[in-house]
């Protein structure tokens, strides 16, 4: 056995196919070679290497006559020919070629193009057998090494593609180095879920799911995101291919090559319709549960001063003096007014505004804090407000007002056993995050404060600590409104022996809306 064979069995000792089944059991070696001796010797080389030398034939070098081999062996001329040949096959199979070696005679001049790069191996002859056999061995074994690294790969992408194919949410992927992001691949579940199919949507970009709708606030997402190369989840309104109507939820990946350049965006989508309907079903509903709450509190709030004008009247028949009954009209005046007042509070809080508008929050939260009046005497709460001067917020008021009426009926229900303080403040700011400015506004309660688990599912549908006598749904609606109107809501609370508390702060910005 010689030096080169030697070199070649331990290495293939040290380089076992571990995991994969790949075998080189008897592989077949194509030899074009025109000058007799040389073939000859190549062929006993090959045979030395546990390959099965053919004869290939000139005439017939198209791919059909190259398959199964593993290795040709041919003039540099005739190579140049093989090697076109063999990447028109190339382009459409999903297995490896033929590694490629070169005869040079090296008498010969080297042709302009690098052939190191065109072919796997080139042997120059004449040259010592022991020689030639070491090259063709150390070229034999890297290309099995290629082959190993290009099954795994394959199969591994086999793997993918079969995931791909067996997950229920719709998968598409667009290409992101060409114009206007075309769809390269959907799999069957977008198939299904859309009702296109993948010969409807190949090369085109996604967006004829939305039909007419591309002034969608998800779309503006969706593409600073892109832009950003950012990923996303965004809900669509979308439309099937019968015209039906769904909500997307669609989320976004972008896919970076080894340089960090994005070549893909993959899109995950859900159809969410039945879940968007029932949320916003329950919104509606929480919506007219405020409305109700505040019809019990104006009305109890119109009552009082009612029953006020109702003594003084009777007060100023029963009395002689003049004097007197034009006090007691002058205070039922009085009276008079604060029900009016509350009234055209009660009519602005009933009306659903659907435009944003420029409100001032110390307006706002007179108008709740006038309707809970009777509330937080009956129930011993001293009001505390501290308001700076700020900017007017673009803002839908209605919604606002809900979220301020819910924070602040839920701190005087948690008051309402012994009393306390209701702290209310507001500030200008600005966030860290965007820099925009805003309000806050804090609401501190000294009454129950709230355990961690009421902490944890606080912004939960449904959850309540308050039995029948809450819904669950005034912290779930206010985060949903804040979140739409660019804000933050952000609570702290303690229970302890030395005093309980909570503190909500709310940010909105001034320009939330108005965009
Ligand atoms: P509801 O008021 O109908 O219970 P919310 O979503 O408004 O629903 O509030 C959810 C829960 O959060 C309340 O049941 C209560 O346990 C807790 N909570 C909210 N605000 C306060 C507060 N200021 N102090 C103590 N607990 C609070
Ligand atoms: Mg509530």
């Amino acid at each position: 056995m010689n030096e080169a064979h030697q070199m070649l069995e331990q290495t293939a000792v040290r380089e076992q196919p571990s995991r994969d089944t790949v075998s080189f059991a008897k592989a077949g070696v194509g030899l074009l070679i025109e000058d007799g001796p040389t073939s000859r010797l190549l062929e006993g080389l090959a045979v030395q290497l546990d390959l099965i030398p053919t004869a290939l034939q000139a005439s017939a070098l198209d791919a059909e006559h190259l398959v199964g081999l593993e290795l040709i062996i041919a003039d540099e001329d005739l190579a140049y020919v093989l090697r076109s040949s063999l990447r028109r096959r190339e382009e459409s199979a999903e297995h490896v070629h033929p590694a490629l070696i070169a005869i040079r005679q090296r008498d010969a001049r080297p042709p302009q193009e690098d052939a190191g790069v065109v072919f796997e191996g080139i042997l120059t002859v004449p040259q010592e057998p022991a020689f030639l056999l070491a090259q063709l061995s150390i070229i034999l074994f890297a290309h099995r090494a290629y082959i190993r690294r290009f099954r795994s790969a394959m199969e591994e992408l086999q793997l993918n593609r079969r995931i791909f194919r067996s997950v229920t949410s719709g998968i598409s992927i667009a290409s992101a180095t060409e114009p206007d992001m075309p769809l390269v691949y959907v799999n069957p579940a977008f198939e299904v879920m859309t009702g296109y199919s993948f010969e409807d949507v190949q090369g085109k970009n996604c967006r004829f799911l939305q039909q007419d709708e591309h002034d969608q606030p998800g779309l503006t997402l969706i593409r600073e995101a892109i832009n950003g190369r950012r990923e996303i989840v965004a809900i669509l309104r979308n439309y099937r291919k019968d015209g039906s109507f769904f909500w997307n939820e669609l989320s976004l990946s972008p896919i970076r090559n080894r340089d960090g350049k994005v070549t893909h965006v993959v899109g995950i989508q859900m159809d969410v319709t039945t879940r968007v309907e029932f949320e916003s079903a329950l919104r509606e509903s929480e919506k007219l549960a405020a409305v109700g709450r505040l019809a019990a509190s104006i009305a109890h709030e119109i009552n009082n001063p009612l029953e006020a004008v109702t003594n003084l009247l009777y007060l100023a028949r029963e009395s002689e003096d003049r004097a007197e009954v034009r006090g007691y009209v002058v205070q039922a005046e009085e009276e008079l007014r604060r029900a009016s007042q509350i009234t055209s509070q009660s009519l602005r809080f009933y009306k659903q505004s659907s435009k944003p508008v420029a409100v001032r929050p110390s307006g706002l939260l007179d108008a709740v804090l006038d309707l809970y009046q009777g509330k937080l005497i009956n129930a011993n709460i001293k009001v505390e407000r501290r308001e700076r001067m700020c900017e007017s917020i673009v803002c839908l008021e209605s919604e606002i007002r809900q979220v301020l009426a819910n924070l602040i009926r839920n701190a005087i229900d948690a008051m309402s056993g012994s009393g306390g303080r209701l702290i209310i403040r507001s500030h200008e700011a600005s966030e860290w995050r965007s820099g925009s400015k805003g309000v806050i506004i804090t609401i501190a309660d000294t009454g129950t404060g709230m355990s961690p688990s009421t902490l944890k599912n606080l912004y939960t549908a449904f959850f309540s600590t308050k039995g029948i006598g809450g819904t669950g749904l005034g912290l779930w609606v206010s985060s949903e409104i804040v979140t739409r109107h660019q804000g933050s809501l952000r609570v702290r609370s303690r229970q302890s022996d030395a005093g309980s508390w909570t503190v909500f702060e709310l940010y909105l910005p001034y320009q939330g809306l108005a965009t």
